[in-house]
């Protein structure tokens, strides 16, 4: 049964007080946002620190960012979140932080995509590294859409990291699971050595997913330069085309033949 707004609300500040607690904002840093209904959004308000929220404090928009209802006006991130919701309409919450391990990945460029432990290749795949973009514009939307079919977590370069799902708490643990996988990742990296997990190991937890019928948004890990696991979704404009390699001369060949097809038909 869905929720009523009065509990989205205190579900938007439970989540708000543990991005504080962990250390994940400092000041105004962070956002949050349920979809109440088509182009009924609920989010937390610019220039508020996130562990001290209350309920009435919270911004309505619609689809367009246009406050709705509250006194305070909307996370000045709110693009970010409404672009999520336009091109993924299984999401209904959103969440962006700056846990400092996986955010440390994301100021030194790398993407947290390899296949290190099972909870991490079976529940996220792939954290992939969506280009630099000017806080509060266009930019950040633009740069994290081509992940948005395959992934529900990112990080932000040279910022911070966004998750998204299908409940508030659900997108909120998937950035805890980024966070820690970056503390580990980085514990490895000191000790000298990553071990991967073995493609046979990976194909085995793919396998799994299938069988449990997990979230399809999904683009599997990467050994060396192979990423095990395709894309299970892809844009509209993605389906059905495929990319050929053809030299030159082969396609010069290719079309002079179709030509005279045609010539020699009509003659
Ligand atoms: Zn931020």
């Amino acid at each position: 049964m869905a929720k009523s707004e009065s509990e989205y609300r205190k579900d938007i500040i439970e989540v708000c007080r543990r991005i504080y607690r962990q250390g994940w904002v400092a000041a105004n840093d962070g956002n949050v946002s349920i979809k109440l209904s088509q182009d009924v959004y609920l989010c937390t308000p610019t220039g508020m620190s996130k562990g001290y929220l209350t309920t009435d404090q919270l911004v309505k928009v619609d689809g367009s960012g246009n406050k709705v209802e509250g006194e305070l006006n909307p996370s000045s991130e709110i693009k970010m979140h409404l672009d999520v919701f336009k091109n993924r309409p299984d999401v209904n919450a959103v969440v962006h932080a700056h846990p400092p391990t996986a955010t440390g990945f994301a100021c030194a460029g790398m993407a947290l995509d390899e296949c290190v432990i099972p909870e991490v290749v079976i529940s996220l795949g792939s954290i992939p590294l969506a280009a630099y973009g000017t806080p509060s514009t266009e930019e950040i939307p633009n740069s994290i859409r081509k992940y948005l079919p395959s992934h529900n977590v990112f990080l932000l370069e040279n910022h911070g990291a966004l998750s998204i799902g299908p409940d508030v708490y659900n997108t909120y643990y998937r950035m805890e699971s980024l966070e820690l996988f970056a503390k580990i990742y980085l514990v490895a990296k000191q000790l000298g050595q990553i071990n991967l997990i073995g493609e046979e190991n990976v194909e085995k937890m793919l396998k799994l997913r299938q069988e449990w019928g997990m979230d399809t948004h999904y683009a599997g890990c990467r050994i060396d330069s192979k990423v095990i696991g395709e894309p299970q979704n892809k844009t509209n404009t993605d389906s059905g085309t495929k990319n050929i390699n053809m030299s030159t001369d082969e396609l010069v060949k290719l079309v002079t033949k179709i030509v005279t097809n045609v010539i020699n038909q009509k003659g």
